[in-house]
């Protein structure tokens, strides 16, 4: 079957990008710091840099983007695993129908007591995470576990990942007001789609490649897409999820709502020396300074796959939302501390979010907790208009300031107490706009008097 990921054409791009001139790449590169969009030629000149001095100002034209756009803000969220049934085998993962280990799902108890744990975290944006499994976690589940999430507690946004359904059943996804649905291809090389991910309903290409379409179809109008790198030649991947990307603008007038970066890490029943296109660190950060400025209006998220070192390089780079304080076993808030969970892989950053979050602020970061857009309706090409008009930053960064003193009000220490408001004050003072200056003050008041969820 055909489809819009034409593999001779991406190679071609890649074949002739390879005798790029400095001065072209520095065009590409000045090109991208104006906000121009690039071409598919452009964007596999970029992929193809190889001379450190090439590489240096590539990192940091994406850094000028990153800051110009997003300033010092980084979201943070939490993944909720809630069931670990799946008959798919995908041989990199942990669940797969081959390991056998006693499998699991919660049930509303169990779910509002995850949601207890991650409310004491701090956690208000939350990614669900379902294995596919017809009979034990199908889409009933799914909907009624995402009314138990909201009935627990205050979870203000919950983004959705399961496996590709039908336009039926992400219509009633839909009525459930979720945030994004996010689904990765894994990777968009067929041939490796189908070695990784052995008989089973996920090992149908075409099935997953077209599942952000019939969400789409359904009326979700924030989908998020990604790529497990690793699985193959990565430049690949880079110029297929942006044909990808263009596709969903092109159909229906707003692309990813965000891209995630997983890399291949170690899980039970796998061997890394099985896979030949493992990422290196380097690598690694091209492929996101990349993105970055191929699509610098969509959010990139980065899990705690991967360490400190690398989180803070990539946050410098291009990367706007990171997990914190992640469990990837089911129950594994609760359970944390038992350590009896099989996790769906391993995890390299184990810090807990008043951790990261302190992080963050000594690296002068703010970190953000906000979810306004949801509750305020800006969603799919609506929210991209606004974020093209750069009208989005006026909004992003009070909330997150509001964001941030709720959460050290209700969860912070001493030391959080004195970095924070330092911080609150001196970001404060970087807002022209008297309106929204005044605003925010008025509403740090509100907060610091007890009230909650205040946005703008
Ligand atoms: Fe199942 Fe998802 Fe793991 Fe594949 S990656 S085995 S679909 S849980
Ligand atoms: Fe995200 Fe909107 Fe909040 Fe900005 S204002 S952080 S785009 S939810």
């Amino acid at each position: 079957m055909d489809n819009f990921i034409n593999k001779e054409y991406i190679n071609e791009l890649l074949e002739n990008a390879k005798n790029a001139t400095e001065e072209q790449i520095g065009i590409v590169l000045n090109k991208a710091k104006n906000l121009k969009k690039l071409s598919h030629e452009e964007v596999a000149i970029l992929l193809q840099i190889r001379t450190d001095e090439q590489t240096k100002n590539l990192y940091e034209a994406a850094g000028h983007i990153k800051n110009r756009l997003y300033g010092n803000r980084v979201v943070l969220f939490a993944p909720l695993y809630v069931s670990n049934y799946c008959t798919n085998n995908c041989t990199y993962c942990g669940y797969k129908r081959d390991n056998k280990f006693p499998r699991t799902k919660l049930n509303q108890q169990q779910i509002s007591d995850e949601i207890k744990v991650l409310e004491k975290l701090g956690h208000k944006r939350l990614a669900l995470e379902v294995g596919e499994d017809k009979i034990n976690s199908n889409i009933d589940y799914v909907l009624d576990t995402i009314d138990w999430i909201y009935q627990a507690g205050d979870i203000r946004r919950i983004n959705v990942n399961i496996a590709a359904t039908t336009v039926e059943n992400y219509k009633r996804l839909k009525e459930k007001e979720i945030g994004t649905y996010i689904l990765f291809q894994e990777t968009y090389d067929k041939d490796a789609f189908e070695k990784y991910h052995p008989k089973s309903l996920k090992g149908n290409y075409e099935r997953q490649l077209y599942a952000h379409h019939n969400a789409m179809e359904a009326g979700i109008d924030d989908v998020g897409g990604g790529v497990l790198f690793g699985l193959a030649d990565y430049k690949v991947e880079v110029l297929s999820l942006l044909l990808h990307n263009e596709e969903l603008e092109n159909k229906y007038n707003v692309g990813f709502h965000t891209i995630s970066v997983p890399r291949l890490q170690k899980a039970e029943g796998m061997d890394l020396t099985d896979y030949q296109h493992l990422i290196t660190d380097e690598d690694f950060k091209k492929i996101v300074t990349i993105l970055r400025l191929a699509v610098p209006y969509t959010g990139l998220i980065l899990s705690t796959r991967e360490s400190k070192e690398i989180r803070e390089q990539l946050i410098e780079c291009g990367i706007t939302q990171i997990s914190a304080g992640s469990q990837t076993g089911v129950g594994g808030y609760k359970e944390s501390e038992k350590d009896l969970e099989v996790n769906q892989f391993e995890l390299s950053d184990e810090r807990s979010p008043i951790e990261i979050i302190k992080w963050l602020l000594k690296m002068n970061y703010l970190p953000s907790y906000c979810t306004a857009c949801y509750r305020m309706g800006r969603t799919g090409d609506h929210f991209m208009d606004i974020v093209k008009a750069g009208k989005i930053g006026s909004m992003c960064h009070p909330n997150a300031l509001m964001t941030l003193s709720e959460y050290v009000r209700d969860f912070g220490d001493n030391e959080l107490l004195e970095l924070s408001n330092i911080f609150i004050e001196n970001e404060i003072t970087k807002i022209d706009n008297e309106v929204i200056r005044k605003t925010l003050r008025k509403n740090l008041i509100r907060i610091s008097k007890g009230e909650s969820d205040l946005y703008v």
